[in-house]
């Protein structure tokens, strides 16, 4: 569904994904892990194509992300066919970035009703859904503001979920959370990640949540998958001193 050939991203002198190859097969929870600066923010924001590549072809479901086919050439990607390809995607970010100045619903059925033309009432049907998911059926009608960080977070999830977007992208989405309101946040992806069929790229230093929730862990090093493989080999048994020393200073 995911997948990166030979991206290189550079930030001036700074190499941060180095001819980096990965993919993420369709329905997968793959976890990318690794020291900070690694890279792994980077690539979920050249998913969402807040970031471009300087080398190399990003593909999601078939699509090129960074190209298109125009008169039998590959050439760079446009304004419209990037939003086609990126309809595939959602992502919640670290900081929950929900709209302040509208309700929870309306945070919810916004994009659902100006990007995909749904109608205001299946938008709030869907919505109300959502809502009942995360636990906050009783908060349609909340601003952001009266809400706990882990409830604002929880509220975009939903947000990213409104769209059906077939991949959702997670970054650090507990790093900015109080302890006690972690644990509300990550029993929702639990959830989703086990009674859906989402693929779900996520960066997290929650190292339990990775083991629960993923089919694949990635090690990052430099902008390079240091090592991959199951949960159980990765935390059980790695390859790689890199990966051991990594593991002992975040278990
Ligand atoms: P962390 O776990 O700390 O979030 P990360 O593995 O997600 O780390 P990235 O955020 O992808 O790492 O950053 C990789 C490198 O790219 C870092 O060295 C960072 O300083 C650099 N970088 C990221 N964004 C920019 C930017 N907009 N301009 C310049 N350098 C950047």
């Amino acid at each position: 569904l995911i997948r990166f050939d030979k991206v290189t991203k550079r930030f001036g002198s700074n190499v941060v994904l180095d001819e980096l190859d990965f993919s993420v097969a369709s329905g997968k929870h793959v976890t990318l892990i690794g020291p900070s600066g690694s890279g792994k923010t980077t690539i979920l924001r050249l998913l969402m194509t807040l970031l471009k590549a300087d080398e190399g072809t990003i593909k999601v479901n078939g699509d090129y992300l960074t190209h298109e086919q125009k008169n039998g050439k590959l050439v760079p990607a446009g304004e419209k066919h990037i939003r086609e390809v990126r309809k595939n995607i959602g992502m919640v970010f670290q900081q929950f970035n929900l709209f302040p100045n509208m309700k929870v619903l309306r945070n919810i059925t916004e994009a659902p009703v100006t990007v995909l033309g749904l109608s205001k009432d299946e938008a709030e049907q869907r919505a109300r859904e959502l809502l009942d998911m995360v636990g906050l059926s009783d908060k349609a009608d909340a601003y952001p503001t009266q809400l706990s960080g882990g409830q604002q977070q929880r509220v975009a999830i939903a947000r990213a979920l409104a769209m059906r977007p077939q991949v959702l992208l997670l970054d650090e989405v507990t790093s900015a959370l109080d302890p006690e309101l972690v644990a509300g946040v990550l029993d929702v992806l639990r959830d989703i990640a086990h009674t859906t069929d989402i693929t779900m790229l996520c960066v997290t230093h929650e190292m339990n949540f990775a083991r629960d929730i993923s089919d694949q862990v990635l090690m990052f090093d430099s902008g390079r998958v240091l090592e991959s493989g199951s949960p159980e080999k990765i935390f059980g048994d790695p390859e790689h001193e890199r990966t051991r020393e990594f593991l002992s200073a975040v278990l």
